[in-house]
């Protein structure tokens, strides 16, 4: 069997896992998220092509990155999507390509990425009520979500895990409800605490969930779990094992000790870390006629740069970007 080298970073982390920004366009805006009325988009003839995205991924999944999930802005508006996952799914050594996906738009592609090969997919649904969806998203996007997991169920990925972001005040009383949709649907949740990106991620109050964990545990008697590979999320589960909640803590406690991942947007440039400003602009080196070994080096030497640590908590002004444009 042939071995894979590994990525390996000043901190001893090994880099297995790629999040692929496949465009920073999304039709929802989140209120944690992208700012209403946002016109600073990458100009088109910045994003890398498909023939671009697949030349770079297959190097870095012979330099030791396993996994990679399709994400964006919204990754279903880039035409064509189902395409570009059939030619990265077939990438000699990757172990798994997966989605993020807002679902307003999977109920019409979820059986063509199946079919494919991605074999996940991580939707965001912060409300079950239609209305606080309007408000928090801009958009009437509630029946076509629901459908978009449905279709997501129907097809067969599997993991289904559903992100929820607790924006205080506004859908923080709906946690509970929340834990009984997911368990009765068989999907796994994840409720995350609002990151300070961008001046939208910064107008949110951060919410601490090391509490909503603790009354989670007793209100719904959930022991802790274990979901290997999972990166950064803490698990609970029923005693049974057939639900799982996770916890993503970016500020109440941060898990880069153990951070596997770096990001790549649909410009081309790779960030080592979602909270600092490290990054190597891949597409300049690209377009400039750099080698596949020259596109290998330069992964090395980027992996060199990964910062230990955001500092989120410490410095919540320090990152302008938001999510969408580094690729959530
Ligand atoms: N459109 C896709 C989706 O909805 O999953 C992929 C991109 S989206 C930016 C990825 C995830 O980032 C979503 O779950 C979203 O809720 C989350 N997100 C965006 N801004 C955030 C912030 N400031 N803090 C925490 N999570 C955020």
């Amino acid at each position: 069997m042939k071995t894979f080298p590994t990525l390996i970073d000043r901190f001893g982390r090994q880099i297995s896992y790629l999040r692929l920004s496949v465009t920073d366009r999304c039709d929802l805006r989140c209120a944690y998220c992208i700012p209403k009325g946002f016109r600073g988009f990458e100009v088109p003839a910045h994003w890398l092509n498909f023939a671009e995205i697949e030349r770079l991924m297959a190097i870095f999944v012979r330099s030791g990155v396993s996994r990679i999930r399709l994400t964006g802005g919204e990754p279903l508006l880039r035409a064509q999507l189902p395409l570009l996952a059939r030619r990265l799914a077939a990438l000699p050594g990757l172990e798994e390509l997966s989605l993020s996906t807002n679902a307003t738009r999977l109920e019409d592609h979820a059986q063509a990425l199946r079919d494919a090969g991605v074999s996940r997919v991580n939707i965001s649904l912060d409300s079950l009520i239609p209305e606080q969806i309007k408000c928090l998203t801009g958009q009437d996007a509630f029946a076509k979500i629901m459908a978009g997991i449905d279709a997501a169920q129907q097809v067969g990925f599997s993991p289904i895990k559903i992100n929820m972001v607790i924006v205080p005040g506004v859908n923080d009383r709906e946690i509970d409800d929340m834990v009984a949709f997911c368990r009765d649907h068989r999907l796994i949740l994840r409720l995350i605490e609002p990151m300070p990106m961008g001046d939208s991620g910064r107008t949110i109050a951060p919410h601490d969930l090391q509490e909503t964990r603790q009354r989670l545990t007793q209100r719904f008697d959930l022991i802790p779990a274990l979901i290997p590979g999972d990166g950064p999320a803490y698990y609970l589960q029923d005693p049974e094992g057939t639900f799982n909640v996770g916890f993503i803590t970016p500020i109440s406690r941060h898990f880069c000790a153990t951070c596997n991942r770096v990001r790549l947007t649909v410009d081309g440039i790779l960030h080592l870390c979602l909270g600092q400003e490290a990054r190597v602009d891949f597409r300049t080196l690209m377009r400039s006629g750099a080698s596949d070994e020259e596109l290998t080096l330069a992964l090395r030497a980027a992996v060199e740069l990964k910062p230990e640590r955001h500092e989120f908590r410490e410095f919540p002004e320090k990152i302008m970007r938001f999510m969408s444009s580094t690729g959530g």
